[in-house]
C-alpha cells in the first residue's frame, strides 16, 4: 500500500499500486477480483486514476512503428507525450493536439479526450485515434477504430479508463519546419472585448486567453490572448533559430522543493501577481516567434508547481457554456468567481468548436478552468456555479473533478445514463474498473 494522488493533491488514498511491462503480466494483475482503474501520470486533477487498485501504465512506453511519410506512430499507452515530443520533434513532427503539459500519457489523453489551443480547428486528441488495443477485465484484447468495434472505440475515448486498459494507439503527427510559434499577444479590458478577439480569431489554429478572474467592475474579465501558427523556417529571424531550427529551447527547470504554507497564497499575492501579468503585455496586438515550450507549456517550467497550493491541494474549476448562452453565462458565473475573491491566478478561458463524441466534455462554447485552492467556501461556491453551468446548458470538465455530484453528472452529460449501462455491462465479472471519481458520479457503484 502506498499514499497516491493526482495532480490536485487532493484527495490522497492509500492504495495497492502496480506497474506492469508486458501485456501478460497485466492480464495477471487483472485476474485478482475487485475495483481497479489505471493510472497515467496523474496529471488529472481529481479523483479520476484513483482506486483501492492501481495499475500503473508509465513502465508500458515502447515506440511500436511509425511511417515517416505519413506522420502516423503507433505507441504504447504508458508514453508520455513529452517523450513523443523529445523523439519526433527534432524530425520535424508535432502532436496532433496538446494540452497545457506535455507531462500526460497516451492513454491518459484518450481517457479524458484532452483539448488543445486548437480545438476550434483540430477536435479534441481522441478524434485524432487511428485504432488502439484496449484490455477488458477478463484479460481479451479488443482492437477497435471509427470502423471496427466502432462503438467500443467511441466509449473508450473519453470514457475515463471504465471500459478497459488501452495498451496502444496509433495516431497521426503533424509535419512542422520549426520548433517555433509565430505569436501575437492582444490585450482585451473586459471580457466582451476578449470574446470578441476570440470570435475574431477563429482563422488562428492555436488561441487561447489567460483571464483575471480577480478584476471586477469594468474590469470584469481583462485577459491577454495569446495565438499562433507554427513558424516556418522563413520566419525565424534570430541566427540561434535558424541553425537548429527544430531544436526548442531548453529553459530553465525551476523547482517548488516543499509544500507551501496555506497563508501564502492570499487574495493579496494573488492580486499582486495578476495586476503584474495583466501589465507586463502593453495595450494592442504585438508579435513574437517564441518555442514551443514557451508556447503551449509554460507551467511545465516549473516542476512541482501544485506544491504551491500547500498540504490541503487544489482543484480546477473547468467549465464550458455553449455558444448561445455563451456571454451571458460566462458573465453571470464569472461575477459570482470575482465576488468570492477564491479564485487563483491561473485562469484560461478558450473557445471550443464544434464537438461529436459520447462522452468527452469539449461542446462549442466558452470554457474557462481556474484553480481554487481546498476550502470549505470554495466548495460552497462550486455548488452554487454548478446550478448556473447546468441552468446554461453546460458542463464540468471529469479530467479536473474531484468533488461534482451525481445528479450534476447526468443533469450535463447527455449520455450519462447510457454511459453508466455500457460500463456496468462490460464489468461483469469479479474485476471491475472503476475510479473513486466513477463512484461519486454514478457511473459505477
Ligand atoms: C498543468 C496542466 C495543464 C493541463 N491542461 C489541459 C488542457 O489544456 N486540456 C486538457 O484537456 N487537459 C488538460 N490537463 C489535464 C490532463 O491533460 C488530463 O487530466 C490527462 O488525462 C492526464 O493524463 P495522465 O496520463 O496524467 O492520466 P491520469 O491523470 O493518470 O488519468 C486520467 C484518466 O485517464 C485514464 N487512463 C490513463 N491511462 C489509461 C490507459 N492506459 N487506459 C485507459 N484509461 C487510462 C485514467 O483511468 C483516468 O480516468 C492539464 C493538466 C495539468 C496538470
Amino acid at each position: 500500500m502506498r499514499k497516491i494522488s493526482d495532480w490536485g493533491n487532493y484527495p490522497v488514498i492509500e492504495a495497492d499500486v502496480a506497474g506492469f511491462d508486458s501485456v501478460d503480466e497485466l492480464r495477471k494483475k487483472l485476474q485478482r477480483p475487485g475495483n481497479v482503474i489505471a493510472f497515467g501520470n496523474g496529471r488529472s486533477y481529481g479523483d479520476a486514476s484513483l482506486q483501492e487498485k492501481i495499475l500503473l501504465t508509465r513502465r508500458f512506453r515502447k515506440f511500436l512503428s511509425f511511417d515517416s511519410a505519413t506522420g502516423t506512430l503507433c505507441c504504447q499507452a504508458g508514453t508520455l507525450l513529452s517523450e513523443i515530443l523529445e523523439v519526433f520533434g527534432p524530425r520535424g513532427w508535432f502532436l496532433p493536439v496538446t494540452p497545457g503539459t506535455k507531462q500526460i500519457t497516451v492513454g491518459g489523453a484518450i481517457g479524458a479526450d484532452v483539448h488543445g489551443k486548437n480545438h476550434h480547428v483540430d477536435g479534441s486528441f481522441g478524434q485524432h485515434i487511428l485504432t488502439m488495443d484496449v484490455m477488458r477485465t477478463d484479460g481479451s484484447v479488443v482492437t477497435c477504430s471509427p470502423t471496427e468495434n466502432a462503438d467500443f472505440y467511441k466509449v473508450t475515448i473519453g470514457g475515463m479508463g471504465l471500459t478497459g486498459i488501452i495498451l496502444n494507439a496509433t495516431f497521426r503527427l503533424k509535419k512542422i519546419e520549426t520548433a517555433y510559434i509565430r505569436e501575437e499577444t492582444v490585450r482585451a479590458a473586459n471580457l466582451e472585448e476578449i470574446m470578441d478577439c476570440f470570435e475574431a480569431s477563429s482563422n488562428w489554429t492555436y488561441s487561447v486567453a489567460w483571464i483575471d478572474c480577480l478584476a471586477k467592475g469594468d474590469s470584469m474579465g481583462r485577459s491577454i490572448m495569446m495565438r499562433g501558427e507554427h513558424a516556418t523556417e522563413a520566419e525565424l529571424v534570430d541566427a540561434k533559430q535558424k541553425a537548429a531550427p527544430l531544436v526548442p529551447k531548453r529553459g530553465l527547470s525551476l523547482g517548488v522543493p516543499i509544500n507551501f504554507p496555506n497563508f501564502a497564497l492570499n487574495p493579496l499575492t494573488m492580486k499582486a501577481f495578476n495586476f503584474a501579468y495583466y501589465n507586463k503585455c502593453r495595450p494592442g496586438t504585438h508579435r513574437h516567434i517564441v518555442d514551443y515550450n514557451s508556447f503551449f507549456y509554460p507551467l511545465d517550467a516549473i516542476d512541482d508547481w501544485n506544491r504551491i497550493y500547500g498540504k490541503r491541494g487544489f482543484t480546477q474549476y473547468q467549465f464550458v457554456i455553449p455558444l448561445e448562452a455563451g456571454r451571458e453565462g460566462m458573465r453571470k458565473v464569472l461575477t459570482r468567481i470575482t465576488e468570492s475573491g477564491l479564485g487563483s491566478f491561473l485562469a484560461v478561458l478558450k473557445l471550443f468548436g464544434e464537438q461529436e463524441s459520447f462522452m468527452s466534455f469539449p461542446m462549442a462554447g466558452y470554457t474557462l478552468a481556474l484553480d481554487f485552492p481546498i476550502s470549505h467556501k470554495a466548495m460552497e461556491l462550486f455548488k452554487e456555479l454548478d446550478a448556473m453551468v447546468a441552468d446554461y446548458g453546460g458542463r464540468l470538465y471529469l479530467a479536473k473533478d474531484s468533488r461534482m455530484d451525481a445528479a450534476m453528472f447526468e443533469k450535463t452529460y447527455p449520455n450519462a445514463s447510457e454511459f453508466k449501462q455500457i460500463v456496468s455491462m462490460l464489468n461483469e465479472g469479479e474485476t471491475r474498473f472503476a475510479s473513486l471519481q466513477s463512484k461519486r458520479i454514478g457511473i459505477t457503484d
